[in-house]
């Protein structure tokens, strides 16, 4: 079968995957504690996906032209069983690249048996390395040295690794350097986020995003970057490298300089809807469609219509549009999955 190509002509290559909408941080960006607290309702286990259900869409995916899936949440690493659901998927035909999205805590217990189901490929989240700083962030005190240990027993073991830090304006800015030091010290790639409007419980603003222009003139008061063009169709992230190594810094700057023209990303949530933006409001409910009995063909039928009437640009669109909130209703981000 063809890969399907959405009403914009961009193709569906990327497959996110939320496994779970818990998680073990109350990042302020992302879950703040005052509204995911003790009574808030999460899903329970039968609402989320089975891993047969995962693994039957991923090969249907596959077939509609996914090439490249990601695993994240909410916290990934707190599904039960992961080291499965990873072997599953490695043994698909036709995915090419499998990579996982963590905060980095539960890597200690977990990094080695994912490896061995067929993990290859972290991109773990870190916003600084000030002990208060970052436990403010997290909303739950965690120490970076707790993930930096984790990072380096990760590395250690053989995986590629790539930091992400989420950059708000006086939150972390003051981070960019020491950050920046740390990580080029021990050539790894550090990619910064622009801070963005998910959800509609992050107290986003635009006054709070740091753009990549900015963040890069910081860099360059000490480093020499040289930009480095990888050539992938669909990559999200710029990437400059320090010049004279191998170790590169990388921009997600979905704010400043969106990406929406190239964007090949399909999203599944935990309990199996099928979202074709970030930003979306509604998504397509796979879930449904496979415990009401459809069979592949009607699946199959299902996602190519919901790809091939895409139309989702929000990011392009959100332009310079400075009002906290452009859309109303948008899915947080630990539901959908980052
Ligand atoms: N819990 C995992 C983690 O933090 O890596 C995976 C899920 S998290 C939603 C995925 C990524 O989204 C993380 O790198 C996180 O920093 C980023 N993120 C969350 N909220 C964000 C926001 N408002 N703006 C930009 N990035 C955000
Ligand atoms: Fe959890 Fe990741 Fe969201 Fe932080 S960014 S609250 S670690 S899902
Ligand atoms: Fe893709 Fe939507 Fe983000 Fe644009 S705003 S890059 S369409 S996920």
């Amino acid at each position: 079968m063809n890969p399907s190509t959405d009403l914009l002509e961009r193709p569906l290559r990327d497959l996110r995957i939320s496994v779970t909408d818990r998680c073990n941080f109350r990042c302020r960006y992302c879950m703040p504690k005052e509204i995911f607290g003790d009574d808030y309702a999460f899903m329970h286990g039968s609402e989320l996906l089975s891993f047969d259900e995962i693994e039957r869409l991923v090969s249907l995916f596959v077939g509609l032209g996914v090439r490249k899936v990601r695993l994240t949440g909410g916290e990934p690493l707190l599904r039960r069983g992961l080291p499965e659901l990873i072997s599953r998927i490695t043994a698909i035909q036709g995915v090419e690249d499998l990579g996982l999205t963590t905060n980095g805590l539960l890597l200690g217990s977990q990094a080695q048996p994912l490896y061995d189901a067929g993990l290859r490929r972290l991109n773990i989240s870190l916003d600084a390395l000030n002990p208060r700083r970052f436990g403010y962030m997290n909303g739950r005190g965690i120490k970076p040295e707790q993930i930096l240990k984790r990072i380096d027993y990760a590395r250690s073991i053989g995986y590629k690794i790539k930091i992400n830090m989420v950059v708000q304006k006086g939150m972390n800015d003051m981070e960019i350097l020491p950050m920046a030091d740390y990580f080029r010290e021990r050539g790894i790639t550090l990619r910064f986020i622009e801070f963005m409007d998910v959800g509609n419980d992050n107290g986003w603003r635009q006054d709070y995003v740091v753009s990549q222009d900015a963040i890069l003139k910081k860099l360059r008061t000490r480093y020499e970057l040289e930009p480095v063009h990888h050539g992938v169709y669909g990559e999200v992230a710029n990437y400059y490298r320090h010049a004279g190594t191998d170790t590169e810094v990388g921009f997600i700057s979905s704010v400043s300089n969106s990406f929406c023209s190239s964007c090949t990303r399909a999203r599944l949530s935990s309990e199996g809807k099928l979202y074709t933006c970030l930003f979306a409001t509604e998504g397509y409910d796979l879930r449904s469609l496979m415990r009401r009995g459809a069979d592949d063909a009607v699946l199959l039928q299902a996602i190519k219509r919901t790809w091939e009437h895409r139309l989702d640009q929000y990011s392009d669109e959100r332009g310079e549009d400075d009002q906290p909130q452009t859309r109303k209703g948008k899915i947080n981000m630990s539901y959908i999955g980052g």
